[in-house]
């Protein structure tokens, strides 16, 4: 397996500038691992603050074209045989991942990947697969800190004053101040307190297309009927777990428990682990060793590809986001930046997208597939 070599960083700028020809051409055999989230096929402008992590389908069908005709689509299976076993992959290695088990995985990503022959990892949080309905811890606080009516956000009283939520900037800072209280919890109490929160302060809820369309999680028989034909699956611990502020006990039940439901549902023993939240504020040395000894194979972060080798049990990944208002981490493999700043941006910015669009096309080879020697 190739590791981080001398063209990584000029790689990495080179698609922020969206010269994305250019960094497949750089970036030789080193693997290139996406972690998506959400696809879908639409989203109201009322939603953006909370849907972030979601690409509309359109965009994302265009980037697999895109892979299809300069990179190459790889499995699992080929990772870890580059791992273990020394076999080369191909040239400009890409491999697919999803977090969380969201329901549009099943309904709109993957019939998009199948016509391409993709066969990627889906990472998947094994409780929210029993209440598919339901959001995800960090998300319910989310909301509950975003929607959540007057100035200051109520608190139990064991956490002290509330805090304050008057402004976007106030209830951005103070979802980072209860979320770093509430991930220290056990599972149990941090329910307790979520269901607290939410009775103290009566947040609005999503609408119900918005929920289903991003925030549902798909079920048990939907994994099974996917799981090993069309995916590969892996763990991502019980609850979505902050696993480096639990103690030792807690983070190994959550890695553990999750592998083996996996397991035992699936009839096949998951190889690849995705750490929650995957930045090293989330995970360090007891976290891979809690999930090697766990038995897996190999484990992906969100650590940036430019900034971290390949590590067997730390494997960094690109986060893919809707860019339209997060411009410093733009990423996309496509070929310009007007096309990757892309329909997400839904009418912003079209003078600008307009003009770089027209420059970047310097230094851009074309999206003509090419045939290719491995
Ligand atoms: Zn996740």
């Amino acid at each position: 397996m190739q590791h981080q070599n001398k063209f990584d960083s000029l790689a990495h700028w080179l698609c922020r500038l969206g010269i994305t020809a250019g960094y497949a051409r750089l970036r030789g055999r080193r693997l290139t691992t996406l972690c998506y989230h959400g696809i879908s096929p639409r989203y109201n402008r009322s939603d953006e603050l909370i849907v972030a992590n979601q690409i509309l389908l359109d965009s994302f069908r265009r980037r697999l074209t895109w892979i299809a005709t300069h990179m190459r689509f790889v499995t699992l299976d080929m990772v870890l045989g580059a791992i273990e076993r020394g076999h080369r992959l191909p040239r400009r290695p890409v491999l697919l991942t999803f977090d969380d088990g969201l329901l549009n995985n099943i309904e709109f990503a993957l019939p998009a990947m199948r016509e391409h022959n993709v066969r990627p990892v889906f990472f998947i949080p094994t409780e929210p697969l029993d209440h598919p309905s339901g959001l995800l811890w960090y998300e319910r606080l989310g909301f509950i800190v975003g929607w959540a009516p007057g100035q200051v956000l109520n608190v139990p009283s064991a956490f002290g004053k509330g805090l304050p939520i008057s402004t976007p900037a106030q209830r951005e800072s103070s979802n980072e101040v209860a979320f770093d209280m509430i991930s220290r919890l056990t599972r149990t109490h941090r329910e307790e307190v979520l269901l607290e929160l939410n009775g103290l302060n009566k947040p609005a809820t999503p609408q119900e297309e918005t929920h289903s369309l991003f925030y549902k999680h798909m079920t048990w028989e939907q994994l099974k009927g996917i799981s090993g034909e069309w995916v590969d699956v892996g763990g991502h611990t019980e609850t979505h777990a902050a696993l480096s502020r639990m103690s030792d006990e807690e983070s190994t039940r959550e890695v553990r428990e999750n592998m083996q439901r996996l397991f035992a549902t699936l009839g096949v023993k998951p190889a690849a682990f995705a750490y929650p939240f995957g930045s090293r504020d989330f995970f360090g040395e007891r976290e891979e060793n809690i999930v090697r000894e766990a038995g897996y194979r190999i484990a992906f972060s969100s650590l940036s590809p430019h900034k971290s080798a390949d590590a067997r049990f730390a494997m960094p990944r690109r986060n893919v986001y809707k860019v339209s208002f997060d411009f410093s981490r733009p990423f996309s493999p496509e070929c310009s930046i007007g096309r990757w700043l892309g329909p997400e941006n839904n009418g912003a910015w079209p003078t600008l997208r307009r003009f770089l669009a027209r420059v970047s096309r310097i230094g851009c080879t074309g999206c003509s597939p090419r045939t290719e020697r491995h």
